[in-house]
């Protein structure tokens, strides 16, 4: 299918951080898999949030607090309809992809035995290794690896080996942060499946460029956060089929999730409120609504092909400057590009780009298994999104090659 490239110069029009300068330069902001930028329209609904409704919700019966709950609620149609999501209450608030996976790695706690087993992938975000290890240090479960390839693909083969009827649970991200991989997530659950285990895919990175339909993939728990798809930072969302979360013990005790409170006894609030305590992030959960309203009115088909584009032509750029190597080659990847030059340590690029006013993330990223597999302290990522340019691409390739005129 052929599709109309996006009206970037347009686009960028709703972003007033892409106008400011960064060290007298204009900023090219390229670290889009860390954080998005917010645009205008987001922004206004946090405004006129707190001009004009702000109340605590689900609780007085006046106005204001109805606006807000009515405002709340509706944000969580929203999201239930973005993924195609069975039932409203299998929609979750939580503080973000990290809060989510803690939330069910804790409930866990009561289901897992010595003996059983957890797969994790090896290129997965430490938010999405250290609750499964406390997981398994509590209950005497056993965490094992889902190796990868060189291109940074995960090995299926292997992975098909380890699905044991010990498997309990699999957890995957569906889009690596560090490398852009597209994971075989549909693969992946339906094995896990054929043995009982449960999946959860940390869907952080995936929901930015796809809009995932979570009763077609028929995963137990998917997790996103609302900053990286041009939503406000503190909020995100954890699904789970309801039988799950029915299943699954609360994660924090508090108002809001309860029933009925002696000191003798809680009973606990209906779905989704058993899983969260607490005045919410209620702000943040009606800008995520509407970050998801500004991204479909731009259309994830467009959003795809164009950042497809961008992907192909900053890699062939960047490839002609010589020592300069890519991790993460795989045939199905997202606009991410992490790199090294030889003989030049990552943070060094970084400081020279930040100088040219070019926001790139040099380190880890979050995920130190996968720098240990390469053998690398770290490498500069470049992560583009639908509102980057190729003139910024350009900017980039400049920079690079500028950086290693000065560094070697
Ligand atoms: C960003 C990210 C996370 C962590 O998200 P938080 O918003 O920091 O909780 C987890 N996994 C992946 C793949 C990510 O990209």
């Amino acid at each position: 299918m052929i599709q109309a490239t996006l009206d970037v110069a347009t686009i960028r029009k709703d972003f007033p951080i892409l106008q400011r300068e960064v060290n007298g330069k204009p900023l090219v902001y390229l670290d889009n898999a860390a954080t998005s930028q917010t645009p205008r329209q987001v922004i206004d609904v946090i405004v006129d949030y707190y001009q004009n409704y702000n109340a605590n919700i689900h609780r007085g019966v006046h106005a204001l607090s109805q606006e807000a709950t009515d405002a709340y609620e509706a944000a969580r149609k929203k999201i239930q309809e973005h993924f195609n999501i069975a039932k409203s209450h299998e929609v979750i608030f939580t503080s973000g992809t990290t809060h989510s996976i803690n939330l069910v790695a804790n409930g866990f706690s009561s289901f897992l035995k010595k003996g059983d087993e957890v797969l994790v992938s090896a290129m997965e975000h430490h938010s999405n290794i250290v609750p499964w290890q406390m997981l398994c240090e509590r209950t005497g479960g056993t965490l094992k690896v889902i190796p990868m390839n060189q291109e940074g693909e995960l090995i299926m083969e292997e992975y098909h080996k380890l699905l044991t009827e010990r498997t309990k649970l699999v957890f995957c991200n569906h889009i690596s942060n560090a490398l852009g991989t597209i994971n075989p997530i549909e693969e992946i659950i339906e094995a896990a499946h054929k043995v009982g285990a449960a999946v959860l895919i940390d869907g952080a990175q995936a929901a930015p460029h796809i809009r995932a339909d979570l009763q077609a993939l028929d995963v137990d728990f998917y997790t996103i956060s609302a900053h990286k798809v041009c939503g406000p930072t503190g909020v995100g969302m954890l699904y789970g089929k309801e039988e799950w979360l029915k299943k699954l013990p609360p994660y924090q005790g508090g108002g809001e999730m309860i029933a009925e409170v002696t000191f003798e006894k809680t009973t606990y609030a209906d779905l989704p409120h058993k899983f969260e305590a607490g005045t919410p992030n209620i702000c943040g959960g009606i800008a995520f609504g509407a970050a998801l309203d500004y991204m479909n009115g731009i259309g994830f088909d467009e959003i795809a092909h164009y950042e497809e584009e961008l992907l192909h032509y900053a890699t062939e750029k960047l490839l002609v400057i010589e020592g300069l190597r890519i991790y993460g080659t795989a045939a199905k990847k997202t606009s991410v590009i992490s790199f090294n030059i030889e003989g030049i340590h990552p943070y060094d690029i970084g400081t020279i780009l930040d100088k040219l006013g070019i926001a790139v993330r040099t380190g880890h990223h979050c995920a130190q298994p996968i720098m240990d597999f390469y053998q690398i302290p770290g490498t500069v990522r470049a992560s583009f999104s639908f509102y980057n340019t190729k003139e910024e691409v350009d900017s980039l390739v400049e920079g690079v090659k500028r950086a290693k005129n000065m560094l070697v």
